[in-house]
């Protein structure tokens, strides 16, 4: 069978370099896009020296040139934590809108199959719970998470668009909060910084009330969601996440009893837009791609929590 290729754009990042060791240890080509804006070389340095991995640094805003023929492109580059994306507002919104762009015209020069991670941001701040594919959302588009949020509903439309003028077959996967191994330390999302508290004996920084709800799905089970998308026939969006619901008291707590430290908790403001609750109905992907998280949160927690151990005093 001859060798398949696939192009992962933001493939240093979290995610997209799990998705670079899923294919590599299926003897596929791969073309690890990043410019490393919050992707880190650290990520795939493992992986540098495999002849079926090529890894170019490339900012995917601007047109994406590739010698190969490709047959997947999975569109993972973006700024996603609300810390970074607030940082570096215009990159996001380009890497969204532009960068979906340029994804998807590799995908229609290569009639190449494409899958899009999009974000149950594109929610917003949800008035329906838990959350379905047919809601619509509740969005601020000129808030400070709407750079974010405005640019993954962009970047669903125009990936409708190619599939629909194009024939393109086109995926969307509308990723709920994940967490694992290779998330960066300082990307000021919940679990590592939680993490980096209790392993610094530091308090927990408890963001409101702590009553606003989360559910967190472990990296190794939203790969396997994806890659079953990907194979399937859908090209609707699909909710992929973990539906055990959470306050972010409970999830604090987890925290402390998985670590063995007894930290205490400071109250700070909540984040302007942060939303109240968010818990993905996944009936759909249940049914049709036969997928749910297996992976209890204290398990994979213990997991995260001893590679961040490791990864710090390294
Ligand atoms: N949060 C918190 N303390 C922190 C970081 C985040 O209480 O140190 C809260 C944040 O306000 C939000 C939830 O945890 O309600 C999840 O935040 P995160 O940044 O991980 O991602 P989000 O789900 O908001 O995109």
């Amino acid at each position: 069978m001859k060798t398949k290729t696939v192009a992962i754009t933001g493939g240093a990042g979290f995610l997209g370099s799990h998705l670079c060791d899923h294919f590599i240890a299926n003897d596929y080509r791969v073309f690890c896009l990043d410019n490393l804006v919050t992707g880190n070389l650290n990520n795939i340095r493992h992986l540098l020296k495999d002849k079926n991995f090529e890894f170019i640094r490339h900012d995917v805003s601007k047109t994406i040139k590739l010698k190969s023929k490709i047959d997947y492109v999975l569109h993972f580059a973006s700024p996603a934590s609300p810390v970074d994306y607030l940082k570096l507002p215009i990159p996001t919104l380009k890497v969204g809108s532009l960068g979906t762009h340029n994804s998807l015209g590799l995908s229609k020069l290569n009639k190449a199959k494409f899958l899009l991670a999009s974000t149950s941001e594109i929610y917003g701040d949800p008035l329906v719970h838990p959350q379905k594919e047919t809601y619509w959302g509740n969005v601020n588009t000129i808030g400070p998470r709407g750079v974010y949020d405005e640019a993954k509903r962009f970047a669903e439309a125009i990936t409708m668009a190619y599939h629909r003028s194009h024939k393109i077959n086109t995926k969307i996967a509308r990723i709920f909060n994940t967490y694992g191994p290779r998330m960066r330390i300082d990307d000021g999302r919940v679990v590592p910084n939680f993490i980096y508290q209790v392993l610094h004996d530091k308090p927990l920084t408890i963001y409101g009330s702590g009553k606003q709800t989360r559910s967190f799905c472990y990296y190794s089970d939203l790969i396997d969601g994806i890659i079953r998308l990907l194979n399937s026939d859908l090209n609707s969006p699909v909710n992929i996440g973990n539906p055990d619901e959470f306050t972010i008291i409970e999830f604090a707590e987890l925290i402390k009893e998985v670590s063995g430290k007894n930290v205490k908790f400071v109250y700070e403001p909540l984040p302007e837009d942060d939303p109240k609750r968010r818990r993905p109905d996944i009936g759909i992907a249940k049914k049709v791609l036969g997928w749910a998280p297996k992976t209890k949160l204290k398990e994979g927690l213990a997991i995260t929590l001893s590679w961040f151990q490791k990864d710090i005093s390294r």
